[in-house]
């Protein structure tokens, strides 16, 4: 326990000292919501646990880090509730409490946050709440998406087609597997990979867009909960991503960590 990275072990007085030692701090942002009938609901809240646990063991000695509990409270659109399992908070109230807990870090004495957004829809939601804390409190916390930082290398080992990483698709499966989840092969489906494509829609979250945002479930009805292709995923992708997101992610909280802004 002495050395656990995660926030929620510490005592106060450890948090005091982790304070004066400008420790980092890594918020990771999930949710619980509907994966298709091969994934559990849990699975954008274990990812960016998962990466965070990896970060924090890779700093360590580096930077003074702290993991905080995952946010599993997320938004995500109605379409969803087609299906069992998404738990849906209000946009507007999860600004707000993204916005609070970070203000309780900040008051605390924390300087150096960094978010791990690990769902698709909370893109939006985390960049208001960043918006006015910096207003506020002259603190910028950094928002950093473990699909983002994985895009290049994902664009060269995919062995799905585009179309087949939106949502329960290749990316997300074969980083299930990698972390030995609960991954029900036998429920592997292609029929849901999104077709539309145009020269303005990707309809992949890992190809080269045109700057328009408009909602896939909007777009194609999905019959299985899913826009996209496990039958392509493998473990061995899953590992590879997940090396590649952590390595990623820890040289940019360097970046972050060192920065002090001029002038
Ligand atoms: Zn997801």
């Amino acid at each position: 326990m002495e050395d656990s990275f995660y926030f929620a072990d510490k005592t106060w007085p450890e948090l005091e000292e982790a304070v004066k030692r400008n420790s980092l701090i890594i918020l990771p942002i999930g949710t619980i919501e509907e994966h298709g009938k091969h994934l559990p609901v849990s699975t954008d809240s274990v990812i960016v646990n998962e990466i965070a646990k990896g970060a924090a063991e890779k700093l360590k000695g580096e930077i003074p880090t702290l993991v905080l509990p995952t946010l599993w409270t997320g938004y995500s659109a109605k379409e969803m509730t087609h299906w069992p399992g998404t738990i849906r908070v209000n946009p507007l109230v999860l600004i707000q409490l993204i916005h609070d807990i970070l203000a309780s870090l900040i008051e605390m004495g924390f300087r150096k946050i960094i978010i791990l957004d690990g769902h698709g829809h909370h893109k939006g939601i985390i960049e208001v709440a960043l918006r006015q804390i910096g207003d506020e409190y002259g603190v910028f916390p950094a928002s950093v998406s473990p699909a983002g930082l994985s895009a290049e290398l994902y664009r060269k080992i995919r062995m799905s087609q585009i179309g087949g990483s939106i949502h329960g698709g290749e990316w997300e499966t074969s980083l299930m597997l990698h972390f030995k989840q609960k991954v029900k092969k036998e429920e592997f489906t292609a029929e849901d990979i999104m077709r539309y494509h145009s020269e303005f829609v990707p309809g992949d979250n890992f190809a080269p867009g045109k700057g328009v945002f408009w909602s896939t479930w909007g777009i194609q009805k999905s019959e299985t909960g899913i826009y996209g292709d496990p039958t392509k995923a493998s473990e061995e992708t899953g590992k590879l991503l997940y090396e590649e997101i952590v390595q990623k992610l820890c040289q940019f909280i360097k970046e972050f960590y060192f920065y002090e802004p001029k002038g």
